[in-house]
């Protein structure tokens, strides 16, 4: 076995976008576990968009990284060694001790993953905390209904792609926004998305009033900012907004204009309401229930972007931000 670990340490807090040099590789002794513990060698791991507002110092729903310590965040691996801890050697188990190739656990926060179900980079994505997010963005807080049109932004990524086919399959008409022409084929070529456009090839309104002619009644917003203002305008009476997240402010150092037209939730009546998944993982059950049967008979498609190696984490998380990704974004260690 190594007797190395490499992980990646918060070198310093970016301002703007963050740049390899705010990213430090260490490599430290392959810690040792003790009675009732487990030696856990990371597989995957996991770089998703939160972890930007993550590495600013100020109070948010999960800590800050702290600068000079090793970064977290969601990662597969394998038992390689147990002394207990309520895992076997051999086991795979999902935690959230990312950035990082190996670590010890006293089995507390991990959860076993079985790798005769599906793959086990499946647990970061279309099975895991992205699918996740996806399926309660559609059904509970989009409450989207059969016959419905759903807008979804960001739609060529882990969680849009998996929201806009969660809605397909419910009966909605589904509308996705990419950055690039590849991802705009793969999402009406592949996934089964009724339209999509590229948001750089032109005006953004004019562009959803051509796809939605007849309004949104759900828009899932994964980007924020002018995507937000485009489907307010759209939006049908008695509409639904999942905010998701706001990808497009997530680099931006000075507050962005809100939505010059948000009289559209009182004019339409809309409900427009926030979310963040930690609050409802009791769903996860009625989750893997509805989308895992789904993903196995291949009715809902997933797709990684799989980068090799933990000294290029750094650059997959700075490509994740400016759309290098098609579905998850990975790390194979
Ligand atoms: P993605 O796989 O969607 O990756 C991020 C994508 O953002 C890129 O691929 C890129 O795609 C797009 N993007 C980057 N900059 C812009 C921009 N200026 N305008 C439009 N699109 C942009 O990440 P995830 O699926 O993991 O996350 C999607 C969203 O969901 C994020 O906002 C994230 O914060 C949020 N989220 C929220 C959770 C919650 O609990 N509320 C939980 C998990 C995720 P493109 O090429 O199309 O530009």
């Amino acid at each position: 076995m190594a007797e190395t670990s490499r992980e990646i340490r918060l070198a310093s807090r970016p301002d703007g976008g963050p740049r390899p040099e705010d990213f430090e590789l260490a490599e430290v002794p392959v810690p040792e576990p003790g009675e009732g513990e487990i030696l856990v060698r990371n597989e995957y791991l996991s770089v998703d968009p939160y972890m930007r507002g993550r590495m600013r110092d100020v109070k948010s729903y999960v800590p800050s990284f702290e600068v000079g310590k090793v970064m977290d965040g969601g990662a597969v691996g394998q038992v390689v060694a147990s002394n207990g801890g309520g895992f076997e050697e051999g086991s795979w188990v999902q935690g959230l001790q990312g950035w990082r190739e190996h670590y010890v656990s006293n089995g507390d926060g991990l959860f076993p993953v079985d790798p005769d179900v599906a793959p086990v980079s499946t647990a970061l994505g279309v099975l895991g905390m992205p699918g996740l997010t996806a399926w309660v963005g559609v059904t509970d807080i989009g409450q989207a209904k059969e016959g419905e049109t759903m807008f979804v932004s960001g739609a060529a990524g882990a969680v849009g792609s998996t929201a806009g086919q969660i809605a397909r399959l419910k009966g909605l008409r589904v509308v996705g926004s990419a950055g690039t022409p590849e991802k705009v084929e793969w999402l009406t070529g592949e996934l089964g998305f009724d339209a999509a456009f590229n948001y750089r090839d032109g005006d953004l309104p004019s562009q959803l009033r051509e796809h939605c002619p007849k309004g949104i009644d759900v828009y899932f917003d994964n980007v924020g900012g002018d995507h937000l203002s485009a489907a307010l305008a759209r939006m049908r009476v008695h509409g639904r907004i999942a905010l998701c997240g706001a990808v497009s402010q997530y680099n931006q150092e000075a507050p962005p204009p809100g939505p010059d037209n948000f009289v559209s939730v009182l004019v339409n009546r809309l409900n427009i309401r926030g979310y963040i998944i930690l609050d409802h993982y009791d769903r996860i059950g009625a989750f893997l229930a509805e989308v895992g049967p789904w993903v196995t008979s291949g009715e809902l498609k997933y797709r990684e972007t799989i980068v090799e190696g933990i000294e290029n984490m750094p650059e997959a998380f700075i490509g994740l931000l400016r759309g290098d990704n098609v579905g998850k974004m990975l790390i194979r260690v």
